[in-house]
């Protein structure tokens, strides 16, 4: 279905920004992009991403840019934190299932399933998910999806 990315991506920051109000999420976007895709498989993938970034940031460093362009084809999504970090080592595993990297953030009901379940959902929507992070300093997931129409 056709999604118009400004509208959609606004309403998740607005969400975000009701349930956590400490939260600063920055947004930007190369043009207006209506983007042919299901809205409630890319929305739980926002979910994903957004939830872990307040979750593993310091408390005065809760920061979120999300920055979205065109390319050819594809939409590339970037959500950069300037949270704890991941550790080069573990940069593969943790879009396991159940993989967890143990932290002073970790949370009570937090069971490993987020990326694990995100990385599916990319996959589905025959795109990719990737990671570049450095401990201390932040991380940057890149969700690259093709425009189906
Ligand atoms: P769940 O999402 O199931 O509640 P979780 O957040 O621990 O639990 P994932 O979202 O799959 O699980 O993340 C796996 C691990 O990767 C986390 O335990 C955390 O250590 C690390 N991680 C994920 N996102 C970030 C991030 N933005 N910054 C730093 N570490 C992260
Ligand atoms: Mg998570």
């Amino acid at each position: 279905e056709e999604v118009v990315v400004d509208d959609f991506v606004g309403r998740y920051i607005d969400t975000f920004k009701i349930k956590y109000p400490d939260f600063k999420i920055n947004y930007k976007a190369d043009g207006l992009h209506v983007f042919y895709t299901d809205p409630v498989l890319l929305g739980s993938v926002f979910q994903n991403l957004i939830e872990n970034a307040y979750k593993y940031s310091h408390p005065k460093k809760k920061e979120l840019s999300i920055n979205i362009t065109q390319k050819k084809g594809d939409l590339v999504f970037s959500f950069i934190d300037r949270g704890i970090g991941i550790p080069k080592n573990e940069h593969q595993n943790v879009f396991k299932k159940f993989y967890r990297i143990e932290n002073q953030y970790n949370q009570n009901g937090s069971v490993g399933l987020g990326l694990a379940f995100c990385k599916e959902l990319v996959n589905f929507m025959n795109g990719e998910i990737t990671v570049n992070s450095k401990v201390n300093e932040g991380s940057e997931f890149i969700v690259t999806l093709p425009n189906e129409n």
